[in-house]
């Protein structure tokens, strides 16, 4: 059997630019800065440079990149925060580390995306009662920005984007991350920007915000020793944001890369009989998952796996069913009937024409009756 197939790579993503890394490590290691020095400095001119304006500030992780762009648009404990249910549980967590809650909003049912028309029924349901709106760029297909920003500025809300899985996506030719008052990167390392361990950043066009933000990452300073407003520690290291400085240059030609597979599944798979990824008319996805749906999601992902051919599952349950965060009061038919039929088959930059092709192979063959 041909080696097997891996959902996510994180290896052959560090092999594909293996000189460039070392010699970025190398250069850390003799510059003797470690924190918040001058490589993430330049990893946040650059990071910011990639949406064209604004400005980006380094942080530890995308759970902490929710969490301090949250607060730095003012969101507090005992507010309302909107958001969907089929996310990883991290933005969330981001929420209730505030000591604000989350109320769910359905997606549509065919991007598997926020639903505005929802969203208006939630910002409708108490007025002023939702503090700020997280939506998720999922499987890096944007979110409906225009219509959700409108929304949500039109109630009083912030928004905050959950970019984690969309670094370089974009909706009516702008890019995501500059639609709201803050966005959420994640760097974790099989996110299609990834570093090498756990790194993230808020960006933002809004100064102010940047600036809360720098004081929330580091013992609320703005000056050493001089605590303004109670922050916390949540710094990116320079080795990673060496790491970053190389992934970036290279992020375009691996999201073109990513999208080419797309079009070879989707080309692959037209004739079966299983939900394809649908595509909103003025979204420009990068595909940080391929994502099929079936009612026999579960028996297909163990013919595949059976292959060789490893297949995720972003997210098998949804946020209001899991033990800590039950919402017996969410009514989301499309989110948990999205999050019983969706597989993810690989389609990071390591996956070539002839992994797609023999993926495609192997599920038309079992879907044969
Ligand atoms: C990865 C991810 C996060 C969390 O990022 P961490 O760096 O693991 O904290 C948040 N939201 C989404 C949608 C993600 O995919």
């Amino acid at each position: 059997m041909s080696k097997p197939l891996l959902t996510a790579d994180p290896q052959a993503g560090f092999r594909a630019h293996a000189d460039e890394i070392r010699a970025a490590i190398d250069r850390v290691l003799a510059g003797g800065h470690y924190i918040l020095g001058p490589e993430v400095e330049a990893f946040e001119r650059e990071f910011a440079a990639f949406h064209g304006a604004g400005e980006a500030v380094g942080v530890a992780n995308g759970t902490d990149a929710l969490e301090l762009a949250l607060r730095a648009v003012g969101v507090g404990a005992g507010d309302t925060v909107a958001t969907v249910a089929n996310t990883v549980t991290a933005t969330v967590s981001a929420i209730e580390q505030i000591g604000a809650r989350p109320v769910f909003v359905e997606i549509e049912p065919d991007t598997m995306l926020m639903s505005p028309d929802a969203l208006a029924a939630v910002l409708g349901a108490v007025p002023g009662r939702v503090k700020a709106v997280v939506p998720v760029h999922l499987y890096g297909q944007p979110a409906a920005m225009p219509a959700i920003v409108e929304l949500a500025h039109r109630h009083g809300a912030k928004v905050v984007e959950d970019c984690a899985q969309s670094h370089g996506a974009a909706v009516a030719g702008r890019p995501a991350g500059r639609w709201g008052d803050a966005a959420a990167y994640s760097f974790y390392p099989t996110k299609n920007l990834g570093a090498l361990g756990d790194g993230g950043a808020v960006f933002t066009h809004d100064a102010a915000v940047a600036e809360r933000v720098r004081r929330l990452r580091q013992y609320g300073w703005r000056q050493r020793y001089v605590s303004e407003i109670p922050g916390r520690n949540s710094r990116l290291d320079e080795l990673q944001a060496a790491v970053l400085r190389v992934k970036l240059r290279h992020l375009e030609a691996e999201n073109a890369v990513r999208r080419s597979r797309a079009a070879r599944y989707l080309a692959g798979l037209a004739s079966a009989p299983l939900r394809l990824p649908a595509v909103a008319p003025a979204a420009a996805p990068v595909w940080h998952q391929f994502v099929v749906r079936t009612a026999r999601r579960d028996a297909l992902r163990e013919h595949l796996a059976a292959q060789g051919i490893q297949c995720g599952v972003l997210y098998p349950v949804p946020v209001h069913h899991q033990p800590a965060y039950a919402d017996p009061a969410a009514r989301l038919p499309a989110t948990e009937r999205a999050c019983a039929e969706v597989l993810c088959l690989p389609v990071h930059p390591a996956v070539t024409d002839p992994d797609v092709d023999r993926v495609c192979a192997e599920i038309l063959r079992w879907l044969k009756p």
